[in-house]
């Protein structure tokens, strides 16, 4: 049997890949079913709510909801009827006591969807996996089936970035297609037509190849962050300025600018847990050395929050104890408000923990940061959190916080005493406003 021309779609875990896979699909011109076990995501997606922070989310689901085209449920057996092509999209974190990825989401709602198949269908893994799961799966699926259907696995791993989703999904720089066979091909050629037509290169290649393009990628960013921040810890011994060593760098077009930008390094749900599952993987199938490189660009991220605190203290005089200081910033990154493994929350922690009184603001995470840190304080605006502040320190790169007016600022506060923990400000400005300005890797 020969793929629909249009497939029905069912999206599997939508959480920030899926909701967005889901929504962008459907806005595509797909009938799209997504299914999840989070009862209050499930509902608020069906009334229109994102349940996280995405710009321009909304306005595209109440588009797709209203095309007639997208629903959601918690019923998994209604995805066996409804989908040709079923994504998965749940999540992936680290294990508990290990570098391990956790793989029982994956394989239980591949076990959990497999006997609701009621026709030939292509499961696609879109989740960020450690290789050789796509063949486990395949596995699992095939077991679990009722018999006489015909069921194929294929992976399409995804690139998507927090705060710029839709763009990242409409218009990929390209798409993975992991496949058996030429069925599951032409399937997932079908599936994204409507890219491929747009002229978005298709790179077709095995299972394990597409599993591993997005652990590869995300490593080579991450060692590119933290290649930039080694370079200011030498700085940082040397005298030396890593923001004009990091400009120098960033004309030269064999190396380029973008994730060479030095600071409190890298966090979320993707990068920190991706690149420690591929060293644990590597050294489960014997080619741990090759990636062993990879330990150390975890331990040159970490290090940068404790520096962090270091320029925090110097800035206080020596002692934290009873300091009153405004982190601006808990997410990960800007545009979001994920704070899993988020640098700006652990620093927040680390210097609460020294004694400091922390007041912190985010435009758009307090409620996750909240949930996660309970014991820190949250203020109402910047203002509201740097009111008295002995330091400031910004620990997340908001359009907000680099448009700061430092003279007005430093009405509210104080001291006068800023750490730039993302190299977001201009040194000149804050300096010119009778602000002590301290940035990871540049002189004091
Ligand atoms: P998430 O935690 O936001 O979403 C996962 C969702 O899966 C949750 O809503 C959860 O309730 C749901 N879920 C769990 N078990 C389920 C089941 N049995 N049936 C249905 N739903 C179930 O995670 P995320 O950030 O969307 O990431 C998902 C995967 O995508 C991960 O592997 C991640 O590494 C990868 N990824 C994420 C991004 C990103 O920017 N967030 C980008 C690329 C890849």
């Amino acid at each position: 049997m020969s793929t629909p021309a249009t497939p029905r779609l069912t999206v599997l875990g939508t959480g920030y890949l899926g909701a967005t896979h889901a929504i962008c699909m459907a806005v595509l011109g797909y009938d799209v079913l997504g299914v999840d076990t989070d009862r209050a995501k499930v509902a608020a997606l069906n009334e229109g709510r994102v349940p996280f922070f995405e710009p321009g989310l909304p306005e595209l689901l109440r588009k797709a909801l209203d095309s007639g085209r997208l629903s959601f449920t918690t019923d998994l057996s209604a995805a066996g009827d409804f989908g040709d092509v079923h994504f998965i999209c749940v999540g992936t974190p680290q294990q508990a006591d290990s570098h391990a990825a956790d793989l029982r989401y994956v394989e239980g709602v591949t076990r959990d969807l497999a006997p609701y198949l009621r026709r030939r269908c292509l499961v696609v893994g879109k989740s960020t996996v450690p290789v050789g799961t796509a063949e486990r799966l395949t596995r699992i699926v095939q077991d679990n089936a009722p018999a006489g259907v015909e069921v194929e696995l294929a992976w399409n791993p995804e690139f998507l970035r927090e705060g710029y989703a839709i763009e990242d999904t409409l218009h990929p720089d390209r798409l993975v297609f992991g496949v058996a066979s030429p069925w599951a091909e032409q399937t997932l050629r079908t599936t994204f037509a409507p890219l491929i037509d747009a002229g978005v290169p298709v790179v077709t290649t095995d299972l394990p190849t597409a599993e591993l393009v997005k652990v590869a990628a995300n490593s080579f960013l991450a060692t590119k962050i933290s290649y930039i921040n080694a370079m200011a810890e030498v700085c940082e011994a040397t005298g030396g300025d890593v923001q004009d060593l990091a400009t120098a760098l960033s004309y030269d077009s064999r190396i380029g600018g973008r994730f060479l930008h030095p600071g409190l390094g890298f966090g979320g749900g993707c990068l920190p847990k991706d690149i420690r599952a591929f060293v644990h993987r590597a050294e489960e199938v014997g080619v741990g050395k090759s990636v062993a490189f990879l330990r150390q660009v975890d331990a040159i991220n970490q290090r940068r929050r404790a520096r962090t605190v270091d320029l925090v203290r110097e800035q206080a005089g020596g002692s934290l104890e009873g300091v009153r200081v405004c982190c601006l910033g808990a997410a990960f990154k800007p545009n979001s408000d994920d704070v899993r493994d988020a640098p700006a929350l652990d620093v927040a922690r680390m210097l609460q923990e020294e004694g400091a009184i922390v007041s912190v603001y985010d435009p758009e995470a307090m409620d996750n940061a909240r949930r996660v840190q309970p014991g820190l304080h949250y203020a109402e605006s910047v203002f509201d959190a740097a009111a008295g502040a002995q330091v400031v320190v910004l620990l997340t790169e908001w359009e907000q916080f680099r448009s700061l007016d430092p003279r007005r600022l430093g009405e509210v506060v104080a001291a006068c005493a800023i750490v730039d923990g993302r190299h977001a400000l201009v040194r000149a400005e804050w300096e010119g406003a009778d602000w002590t300005y301290r940035a990871l890797g540049r002189a004091g």
